[in-house]
């Protein structure tokens, strides 16, 4: 059995943009009978000759703000079960919101090592306002930008180290 790499975190934050830059050219498979909030993509990564399985979660388009705490509160649930790791992506232009404290509370009381991923940071500028993410209570941050590719080679080299 492959690890599996959970993507979690609120709507928007960049979570399948995170998953299509590991994946890479590889085809996803989407499992949507988990209905409109709860669908996931799987798909395989390779790092360092480390071969592995990630896992986009999502979906939560209903607007009510209840729906979405509902679908990722759910998310975050299974895959505190099913996950070797999981990866908590935070967004560097919106700052911390209620919803990314709530995230943090779950994961901090259970035992699947989680990795706290600052998104968005496109340039350094970004980069350095990602340390009030600091604030979640996370030891370590990982800055990245999944849209150019800054700081993933380092999250990917601590990823490979935890499974
Ligand atoms: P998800 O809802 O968490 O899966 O987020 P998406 O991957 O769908 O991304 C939400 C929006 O953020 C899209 O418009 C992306 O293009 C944008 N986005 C994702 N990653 C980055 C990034 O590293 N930098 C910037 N500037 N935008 C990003
Ligand atoms: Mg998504």
């Amino acid at each position: 059995m492959l690890p599996v790499v959970s993507i979690v975190g609120r709507p928007n934050v960049g979570k399948s943009t995170i998953f299509n830059r590991l994946i890479g050219s590889r085809k996803a498979i989407v499992d949507d009978q988990y209905g409109v909030t709860r669908d996931r993509h799987y798909g395989q990564a390779f790092w360092n000759g480390r071969e592995f399985n990630v896992i986009d979660t999502g979906g939560y388009q209903p607007d009510e703000t209840d729906v979405i705490w509902d679908g990722v509160r759910e998310q975050v649930h299974i895959a505190i079960r099913e996950s070797d790791l999981i990866l908590f992506v935070v967004d560097t232009e919106g700052g911390i919101t209620s919803l990314d404290r709530s995230v943090a509370r779950m994961l901090r009381e259970e035992d699947t090592p989680v990795l706290l991923v600052a998104n968005k940071a496109d340039n350094e500028e970004r980069a350095m306002n990602a340390t009030e993410f600091y604030g979640l209570g996370f030891e370590e941050l990982y800055p990245v930008s999944a849209i150019n590719g800054r700081g993933t080679g380092d999250l990917l080299d601590k990823m490979v180290t935890l499974f």
